[in-house]
């Protein structure tokens, strides 16, 4: 991951409130398209520059050719607004580094997974288990990175209560373990809207920590269609369950 500055110098006299709220929205508008990653840090006004650092999967993830047209029209916007060009420089690679950028040209299958301390993307590619950046999936539209975007803030407060330990840590576990809770729902109906995108089969996590043996989990059956799903091996080095026709993953429990 990359540390990169976004910048543009005010060379007008355009109202700077309204400048300043157009340059948050093009920070929303490439968070959506995955080209920023993780929580964007607020920009900043100095002197006549409007300033932010953010955080980005490749070195080239802000290339125009990954813009789509609300990117595009932020930016018009905003240099039309500020009489200047909008700079981006790459200032040097993110430290601590989280997980590989998947580089495969043809992928067997996604899968959509997060957790409230991943910064990478929800998108993880099925043959190298690396995280594959939104604007590189052919065939979204806008009403799926918007569904990725809100499925993985959702996930992400339902894991933060549930590593809080306290308020809702009930509730919220159930919401990441159930197939047939609401986050679940939302996040299988999205599975299935992104194989029929993409072409590429599209599973979902499910998390599992509950109070029982390894023995005894390993009995578990899938909880869609009760068939068998447990793995001889884990794949990509972490799931060990896996239904191929619900589309469903899970891990052991970590809890016995
Ligand atoms: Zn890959
Ligand atoms: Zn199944």
């Amino acid at each position: 991951m990359y540390k990169q500055k976004i910048a543009i110098t005010i060379n007008s006299d355009f109202d700077r409130g309204k400048l300043y709220d157009e340059f948050i929205l093009l920070m929303k508008s490439l968070r959506r398209t995955g080209q920023i990653t993780g929580g964007f840090e607020s920009p900043y006004i100095a002197e006549n520059e409007l300033i932010c650092y953010q955080t980005t999967l490749e070195q080239n993830s802000l290339d125009s050719i990954y813009n789509n047209e609300w990117v595009n029209l932020r930016i018009k916007n905003l240099e039309e607004g500020c009489n200047s060009k909008l700079t981006i420089e790459v200032l040097g690679e993110h430290i601590p580094f989280y997980k590989d950028i998947c580089a495969c040209d043809l992928h067997d299958s996604y899968l959509l997974f997060t957790t409230y301390l991943n910064e990478g993307s929800a998108i993880e590619c099925g043959s190298c288990g690396g995280s594959v950046p939104i604007y590189k999936i052919k065939g979204l539209t806008d009403k799926e990175r918007t569904d990725i975007e809100s499925w993985e803030g959702d996930y992400i407060s339902c894991d933060s209560l549930n590593m809080g330990c306290g308020v809702g840590e009930k509730w919220a576990t159930k919401q990441m373990s159930d197939s047939k809770s609401q986050l679940s729902q939302a996040g299988r109906e999205l599975c299935k809207r992104i194989t029929e995108l993409t072409g590429v089969s599209t599973y979902y996590y499910l998390y599992n920590y509950r109070a029982i043996s390894i023995a005894k989990d390993k009995l578990r059956k899938c909880p869609s269609c009760n068939g068998d799903w447990l793995l001889n091996d884990k794949w990509l080095g972490f799931y060990d369950f896996r239904c191929n026709s619900c589309k469903l993953v899970s891990t052991l429990t970590s809890r016995s």
